[in-house]
């Protein structure tokens, strides 16, 4: 059961047969360092763990095997039952893996419901591996010789070219590639040739069930992840007041001795503080609410492409909020539980009532999600915390994907399973308030826009200028290693402006 922190947020990690020169370990996740280097006959391995005071926790070794873990595992207790009898129990989530990687190899992985990147340094092998979601971002750059992976894309900007693999490439990084979301690379270090196995797919049938079947399977799915997301640490939940995050909240609270912890951002453009408060008074938890001014949140957009490494501006625009709202926490390393997600399977952002539109636009989200880094941990990890998503749960999101389009959307509601299995936990208002984006309730997107705006952007440029602006700042805080703090956003938004008179091309890096 998760208490605290994960043993360890985040990992940089080299075998080589080659004698290179060691990597500097940039990682815009807080977090102390620990450095391991071991030799066998034939490779050295060297690893860089961030953690949060148990460095052992992230590492298990087992006969001439060595496996570092980002993150956590939310299914032990199934997991330990299929150890052989006798032995001893593992004590941390890394030695779990070690030991069923003993007995699956790299299939171990199909096994595991977590939030984690893992790399297992074999004889001659380098396996690396990410969660169903790709939750915690994984990147490698392999060449005969050597595999350098780690969490943060940015720790292998100055690597040596590494060739090509079967996955995505990392802009204006040569040879650097993302794992994929549900995806063990089981690479030969001597060739840097590589076997690629999928560990997870999104469910794409659809199961059929009654109301009430329906109801309590998500309630019972949901709280499940919720207790196995929370410990003994009181838990800080980041509310809005919508039904994802309300029901997040109080299912925590429920199983919590003391009130939990709710936090809730607002600008001085917009909040959803009357909202939020009705739940927090519901579930009598002790309440904050952080007014960011928008000049302040404008000024974080640095710091959110530097710990998402993404390059979708929309994705960026959700980010942003929270990002801004982790770095004004001020408490010391919060295990912080987010409503995060629960659009993407249910077809919450689809606004109107047609059931095909709604699976198409399921199919869509859910064929699409991978690489964007939107559930990464380092949004929180650069305010030295540690952020988890109940909704991207393996059990919560197989059973709302794959419910029939019309438990989501049912009686003019969107959402509705979901809805319906709070109708008792949650005040009557809460169950049904519609959707509000975190990026619409916060005035996010309207003041980013109006920074391009003012900057002498024509409107139908916007959001052209938008990606121009996440892409550039990506080239800065990325892939050139600048400090964000030393990028103020309001240059680049000048230099984007002047590059975009309609219709000139902007000039390619
Ligand atoms: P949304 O885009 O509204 O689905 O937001 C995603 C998640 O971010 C929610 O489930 C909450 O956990 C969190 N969130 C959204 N808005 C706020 C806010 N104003 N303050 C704190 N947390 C928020
Ligand atoms: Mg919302």
């Amino acid at each position: 059961m998760a208490s605290t922190l994960p043993a360890a947020v985040g990992f940089l990690a080299e075998v080589r047969q080659d004698g290179g020169r060691p990597l500097d370990a940039v990682f815009a996740s807080l977090g102390s360092r620990a450095e391991l280097k071991e030799r066998t006959a034939d490779q050295s391995l060297r690893t860089v763990v961030l953690h949060s005071g148990a460095p052992d926790g992230a590492h298990a070794r087992a006969r001439g095997r060595t496996l570092v873990l980002a993150g956590e595992l939310y299914n032990q207790d199934e997991l330990l039952r299929l150890l052989p009898p006798g032995q001893a129990l593992p004590g941390t989530d890394a030695a779990l893996v070690l030991a069923l990687f003993d007995t699956y190899d790299a299939h171990a992985f199909r096994l595991l419901n977590g939030r984690f990147a893992a790399l297992v340094a074999a004889p001659g092998r380098a396996v690396l591996a990410t969660d169903h979601a790709g939750s915690v971002p994984l990147y490698v750059s392999a060449a005969p010789g050597r595999v350098l992976a780690a969490t943060e894309a940015k720790a292998l900007r100055t690597a040596p070219a590494g060739r090509p693999l079967a996955a995505r490439p990392v802009r204006r990084l040569p040879g650097t590639h993302q794992v994929p979301a549900g995806t063990v690379l089981d690479i030969e270090v001597a060739t840097g040739n590589c076997v690629t196995h999928r560990t997870w797919t999104p469910p794409l049938a659809r199961r059929i069930m009654r109301e009430e079947e329906a109801v309590e399977s998500v309630r019972h799915a949901v709280e499940h992840a919720v207790r196995a997301r929370t410990g003994a640490d009181t838990p800080l939940v980041v509310l809005s007041g919508g039904i994802d995050s309300s029901t997040v909240a109080a299912l925590a609270a429920r199983r919590s001795a003391g009130p939990i912890d709710t936090v809730s951002m607002g600008t001085d453009e917009a909040d959803e503080f009357p909202q939020a408060r009705v739940v927090a008074g519901h579930i009598g938890s002790a309440h904050r609410e952080i007014t960011i001014p928008t000049a302040d949140l404008l000024r974080r957009l640095p710091h959110t492409v530097r710990a998402a490494e993404c390059l979708d501006p929309d994705i960026v625009e959700y980010l942003l909020p929270l990002t801004a709202l982790y770095l004004r926490l001020g408490d010391q390393g919060r295990r912080i539980l987010t409503g995060y997600g629960a659009d993407i399977p249910l077809g919450g952002m689809h606004r109107e009532d047609r059931l095909p539109e709604l699976d198409t636009a399921v199919c869509r989200d859910m064929d699409t999600f991978d690489g964007l880094n939107e559930m990464t941990p380092t949004l929180s990890g650069i305010g030295g915390h540690w952020s988890t998503h109940p909704y991207w749960d393996r059990d919560v999101l197989d059973l709302l994907v794959s419910l029939e389009a019309g438990l989501k959307r049912r009686y003019g509601q969107d959402k509705w399973v979901l809805r319906a299995a709070m109708g008792d936990v949650l005040p009557h208002e809460v169950v049904v308030r519609p959707k509000l984006g975190v990026h619409e309730g916060s005035g996010t997107t309207s003041s980013f826009t109006r920074l391009l705006t003012d900057a002498g952007v024509p409107r139908d440029r916007v959001r052209r200028a938008k990606q121009l602006v996440v892409q550039e700042l990506f080239d800065q805080v990325v892939v050139e290693g600048r400090q964000p703090d030393e990028v103020a956003t309001g240059a680049v938004v000048e230099l984007v402006a002047d590059r975009l008179p309609a219709g000139v091309r902007p000039v390619p890096r």
